[in-house]
């Protein structure tokens, strides 16, 4: 089967007066229709970068260096600006950590809910049921008269609850969720992610989700991509990974107490050692300088992918060491 959005070997940079940020190297992910993926990573590790790639997005002073970013079989970084704001209403939309990134201040939830159907054929009277419906469907308490409400009307669960009912009224084919429950508490965080594991299912469209938290990712995704300065260094399905992890990094990162993934970690564990900077080439593999297990050849050769599980890949050379087949 056809994935729904495929990356390709996506490089990204970032110009700044110190030179070329290198915020994604050569970035390669599958999300095929129908599943929920996770990106994790540390701060800076280019996950927001990703997103608003794929969410035409990006900062004034990025450049795709290389690659390619297929959705619905159409590489999104050569569409014209109409195509794509086509799209964005109607196949692919998002939600943001902060739901005041979304919401417009001066407006209505009833008004700002009939805009983003814009491209329905619908009376006026009927755009606003539906949104009604779907704010019933969030759990906003007595929707119907607290659509005409304004977003400072509403606690920041409730934002959060609303921008969710905006991005899938449209009942987009993707969604893109860049940490939407990062800033709520934890009881709060709970009922989104359930919230959205619910609605996914019943519009059967795919989420991409990044997160910070494992245990949100453990709960809510089927697939999971860890990065690192850029890279993705291991991919694949989430209980392969989480069970039997192929990357270093990705089993420091599991290495902590296993009750306290459950138990939804607030924050990735940290790991010894400094973050590289993205300034410049790198040589060998980007995790060496953290790497317990480094060896002579990480200084030098940068590590291919191998294939740990039949849905499972990581860049390490120590996989091929174990005599790991190059995916
Ligand atoms: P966080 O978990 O903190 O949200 P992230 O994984 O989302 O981090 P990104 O925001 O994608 O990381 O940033 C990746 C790298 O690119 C970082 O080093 C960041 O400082 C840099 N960066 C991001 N946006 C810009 C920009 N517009 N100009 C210059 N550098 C940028
Ligand atoms: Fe560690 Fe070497 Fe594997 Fe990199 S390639 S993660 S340095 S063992
Ligand atoms: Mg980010």
């Amino acid at each position: 089967a056809d994935a729904l959005l495929e990356i390709r070997n996506l490089s990204i940079d970032f110009g700044s007066p110190r030179g070329n940020i290198h915020a994604l190297r050569n970035v390669s992910l599958e999300l095929p229709a129908g599943q929920v993926l996770g990106i994790v990573g540390e701060s800076g590790s280019g996950k927001s970068t990703l997103a608003s790639a794929v969410m035409g997005l990006l900062a004034e002073n990025a450049q795709v260096t290389a690659g390619s970013i297929v959705f619905e079989r159409r590489n999104l970084l050569t569409l014209t600006h109409r195509a794509r704001r086509s799209l964005m209403g109607d196949r692919l939309s998002m939600i943001f950590q902060d739901p005041m990134t979304a919401l417009n201040p001066v407006r209505t939830i009833e008004s700002q809910m009939i805009d983003i159907q814009h491209h329905e054929e619908r009376r006026r009277s009927a755009k606003r049921s539906r949104a009604v419906d779907m704010l019933k469907r969030v759990g906003i308490p007595d929707p119907q008269s607290r659509i005409g409400n304004y977003p400072h009307q509403f606690s920041g669960g409730m934002r959060q609850r609303i921008c969710i009912a905006m991005a899938l009224l449209v009942k987009p084919a993707l969604l893109i969720a860049d940490e939407p429950t990062t800033a709520l508490d934890a009881t709060l965080e709970v009922q989104i992610i359930h919230l959205l594991k619910d609605l996914q299912r019943e519009i059967d469209c795919s989420i991409l989700f990044v997160s910070h938290h494992l245990g949100v990712v453990a709960e809510l995704c089927d697939r999971v991509a860890v990065m690192y300065a850029g890279e993705v260094v291991e991919q694949g399905a989430v209980r392969d990974i989480f069970h039997k992890p192929g990357h270093p990094y990705t089993r420091a990162l599991l290495d902590c107490d296993p009750g306290r993934i459950k138990q939804r970690t607030r924050n990735l564990p940290t790991i010894p050692g400094e973050v590289p900077s993205l300034l410049g080439t790198k040589e060998g593999c980007i995790f060496r300088p953290r790497c317990p297990h480094a060896f002579d050849r990480c200084v030098h050769e940068t590590p291919g992918e191998y294939r740990v599980a039949a849905d499972q890949i990581a860049r390490c050379h120590l996989l091929d060491r174990v005599g790991m087949v190059a995916a």
